[in-house]
């Protein structure tokens, strides 16, 4: 393969522009021309990778097959070109200086000086051109997270500026900037996008590409105004209007042509038209469901859906999957009791239990689950969420009222859920974790089988818990089955009730597999069978 071309996007004026979904989107417009493409995102910030970041700092931390703990955009990159990343695609500046210090300890820089320039910006160079030199990708994407004058990014755009000297035609720059609508002189303005790429030029990068975000069209007049300030083709000013759904984005960058004009610069051949049929039946469903329901998301995050990004997008992929519109409530674990548990979940079609880590809201999502159990409303459980679908179980099924996880309680005489035997020697909290793609074996006849319809599965995980065998006879004996079992260790890795319409716990994270084109089955499954419940129909739970 031809080496590997190189498409830069940073962003200005403001954050939050959508640097992510535009980079996935051209990415989806690339790879439906027929180029192998993949998308990498540089973090700023000094923490090695986002693993030990409460997700109110910074969203959901998405995990790669490999692995990696990582920006939750990701997850995006995924979703959208189906294609799974790496430790290679999320790249922070505390890594980038680790291994640039690690170096120096080494002694591979003896005698010298280790500075930004060249050292700090040359590991920045080597991390871009990995993906490219694999040869596994004809373009690669690089996406600088940040906004252009952050002192933060300055070793980030200084790298830009080199690779574009240096690749010349097989590289280029794509600046995303926001064009605001004044209400009080009614216009656009464009200056904002002016002084972003004053800035940008300050630092010696001539943006080739300018994606203007704005929340109504722009005019030939102000694209062409746009260009002339900031010395690109009036072609190259595109529009990016907001809209109703992050998967429209790639069909309106689409008809903005971003994918040939990126083509053309790169000196490309447009090769086919991009092959997005499959992504416009799946944008029909979204928009002309034929069904609803109401499913509630219980987890202690719920001010900031971010926390949940995967988990959001997996039931937009499984509403569509079953024609059906998945209405999320947000219900905050913390606020949920005993007393109040029936008028706020009754309504409900489906109950979710998130994530997470440590006591807080813990109790909440036991007392959810319960009235989820005991009143045959779906259920699926995500990791801490399987976790307290076990102690509850035990609690009030089993009849061990202290059951708990060590997690919370140490000293509990029925440590139902208990910290791993590799886990107990571990101190560092960085990346330690049980994280990325384990094996999974499902039992024939139960319906985890029958919701993946194959008996070899691989799902991505990142916990330090795990439900303790020793008292797996004990819920066998009470109808709670262990449905999937890591092959190589025994962990449990799927909980089921037999007396239940649906009502699954896993110890992994569906959510990171779930894309437009591979909804995952097991949300795919928990909505049809939230949809049999809002019909009052009676639930099949073999299909
Ligand atoms: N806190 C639990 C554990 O570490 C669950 C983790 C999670 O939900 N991702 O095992």
């Amino acid at each position: 393969m031809a080496s590997a071309k190189y498409i830069f996007v940073t962003g200005g004026v403001t954050s939050s522009l959508g640097k992510g979904i535009i980079s996935a989107s051209l990415a989806k417009l690339l790879q439906g021309r027929g180029y192998s493409v993949t998308i990498q995102k540089l973090d700023p910030y000094i923490n090695v990778d986002p693993g030990t970041l409460n997700p109110y700092e910074h969203g959901e931390c998405y995990v790669t097959n490999d692995g990696a703990e990582t920006d939750l955009d990701l997850g995006h990159y995924e979703r959208y070109l189906n294609t799974p990343t790496s430790q290679a695609n999320n790249v922070t500046t505390g890594r980038i200086y680790q291994t640039v210090i690690n170096k120096e300890r080494e002694g591979e820089f003896l005698g010298k000086t280790v500075q930004i320039i060249p050292h700090i910006t040359d590991e920045i160079k080597r991390r871009v051109k990995l993906l490219g030199e694999t040869g596994q990708f004809e373009i690669v994407i690089t996406e600088i997270g940040g906004t252009v004058g952050d002192i933060e990014s300055l070793p980030y755009i200084e790298a830009v500026r080199q690779l574009k000297w240096e690749l010349g035609s097989s590289a280029l720059s794509l600046h995303l900037t926001l064009v605001p609508y004044l209400a009080a002189s009614g216009e656009l303005k464009t200056k904002p996008t002016q002084h972003s790429v004053k800035a940008l030029l300050e630092l010696g990068v001539q943006p080739d590409i300018l994606i203007c975000r704005a929340d109504r069209a722009i005019s030939p007049e102000i694209r062409r105004k746009i260009a002339l300030f900031c010395n690109v083709n009036v072609n190259a000013v595109i529009e990016s209007i907001d809209a109703d759904s992050i998967y429209d984005v790639p069909l309106l960058m689409y008809k903005e042509q971003l994918d040939k004009v990126v083509l053309n610069k790169l000196k490309l051949p447009l090769q086919q038209e991009p092959a997005l049929e499959q992504w416009k039946i799946f944008l029909g469903k979204l928009k002309n469901p034929v069904n609803e329901v109401k499913i509630g998301l219980v987890g202690k995050y719920i001010e900031l859906k971010d926390a949940y990004k995967s988990i959001a997008e997996s039931f937009i992929h499984a509403g569509v999957a079953n024609e059906c519109r998945v209405n999320l409530e947000w219900i905050h674990s913390e606020k949920i009791d005993q007393e109040n548990v029936a008028s706020k979940l009754s309504g409900l079609n489906g109950i979710l239990v998130a994530p997470g880590f440590g006591d807080r809201g813990i109790e909440g999502k036991i007392t959810a689950i319960r009235f989820a159990r005991e009143n045959n409303i779906p259920f699926l459980g995500i990791c801490l969420g399987m976790q307290c679908a076990v102690i509850e179980f035990a609690r009030n099924v089993i009849g061990w009222k202290d059951a708990h996880s060590t997690e919370m309680n140490p000293d509990s005489r029925h440590p139902v859920i208990d910290i791993m035997e590799e886990q107990k020697k571990i101190t560092r909290k960085g990346g330690t974790m049980r994280l990325g793609e384990y094996p999974c074996a499902l039992q024939k006849g139960t319906r985890a089988f029958n919701v993946y319809g194959k008996q070899k599965i691989s799902e991505r995980h990142r916990h330090r818990y795990e439900f303790n065998n020793k008292f797996l006879k004990d819920f066998e004996d009470a109808g709670m089955t262990a449905s999937g079992i890591n092959p190589d260790n025994n962990l449990v890795e799927i909980v089921e009730l037999k007396n239940h319409p649906w009502f699954v716990g896993v110890q992994f994270h569906p959510e990171y597999k779930s894309t437009v084109e591979n909804p995952h089955p097991l949300f795919a499954r928990f909505v049809k069978a939230a949809l049999e419940k809002s019909r009052n129909k009676e639930i099949v739970a073999t299909e």
